[in-house]
């Protein structure tokens, strides 16, 4: 298992103060420090992205427009995502750590791998969307594509957000798997992901989104399992990508799912045993949202126990 930890990366966020505040890796990172993870995952730094990274996914009018608004260094990108100095290339680091973790995967070097400040999953092609500067998972999937000519890719995402940036780039691609189990958008931003969203045209079937209502517990979440189980088992994808968001789990300040963070153990778990029945192992998990400090570190931490069996080849229950 391959950590991707440093400042570059640390720096994607939006001020103190800010529920996306640069201080999210560090609760993480304090946490993941004085845990019994370590020594059993190797830590890499963070690389830099380039312009050519990000327009795999994103259109060049957009890449320019970041990239001059960021000199600037003042105003909106979007109603909900500040415009700070230096924020494209700061983007540009979520972009170039993610793709390396890609690479390292795909290379054979490791099968697993974690960038906790990544899985902006609103940011669409054209535009960015709720602290999302740049689609690192949509980036990460045409990478695959473009790169590295895998076709079938799984994305999971149990954030409590819908991943809109995702499901819409890929409504239309049948060899997207998107499974996305998220508070309903009636209640919650963005507002998509109703469960009649189940991809176009030759795509129909390849979608699943799942939305509960505010308040849901584990219960509910793992009742929905077989269903999710099902889908994933007729696809066979050659890699997945697990956005384990921590604003899922009871207590986060922004939204109103009520999980436990058996949710993430759990996922993680049964999405690496299905990896390692069908696709070597290979999983890239990216952290997410999450604005309850404390859930940030419960959170990735157990999914990182549910990614890595102990000693025995046992996970901790
Ligand atoms: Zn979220």
């Amino acid at each position: 298992m391959y950590i991707y930890a440093g400042d570059a990366l640390a720096r994607y966020g939006f001020g103190e103060g800010h529920p996306l505040g640069p201080d999210r890796f560090n609760a993480f990172w304090q946490a993941f420090q004085h845990s019994d993870l370590v020594g059993r995952c190797s830590i890499k730094a963070p690389v830099q992205g380039t312009a050519e990274d990000a327009r795999l996914f994103h259109s060049a009018e957009y890449v320019r427009r970041v990239r001059l608004l960021s000199e600037l260094g003042v105003g909106m990108l979007d109603p909900d995502t500040p415009i700070f100095p230096g924020i494209y290339e700061t983007a540009l680091v979520v972009v170039g750590t993610v793709l390396d973790a890609v690479n390292e995967i795909m290379q054979g070097h490791t099968a697993e791998a974690f960038v906790p400040i990544a899985g902006l999953h609103h940011a669409s092609r054209t535009s960015s969307a709720g602290f999302c500067v740049f689609n690192d998972c949509g980036i990460a999937i045409e990478a695959l594509r473009q790169r590295h000519r895998v076709r079938r890719i799984l994305y999971i995402d149990i954030d409590a957000h819908h991943a809109d940036g995702v499901f819409y780039a890929f409504e239309q691609d049948p060899d997207l798997l998107f499974i996305d189990v998220h508070e309903d958008g009636r209640y919650l931003y963005p507002g998509t992901g109703s469960e009649n969203e189940c991809g176009s045209g030759a795509a129909r079937g390849s979608k699943l989104n799942i939305p509960l209502p505010p308040g849901a517990t584990d219960e509910l979440f793992f009742s929905h399992w077989p269903k999710i189980a099902g889908v994933m088992e007729r696809h066979h994808p050659e890699f997945i990508i697990l956005q384990c968001g921590a604003d899922s789990l009871a207590g986060d300040p922004i939204t109103h799912l009520q999980f436990s963070d058996q949710v993430h153990y759990q996922t993680a778990k049964r999405v690496r045993d299905y990896a390692q029945a069908t696709c070597g192992g290979r999983i890239l998990a990216l952290g997410g949202g999450g604005y309850n400090r404390a859930n940030i570190a419960r959170a990735w931490l157990r999914t990182l126990h549910g990614l890595i069996p102990d000693q025995d080849g046992n996970s901790p229950d």
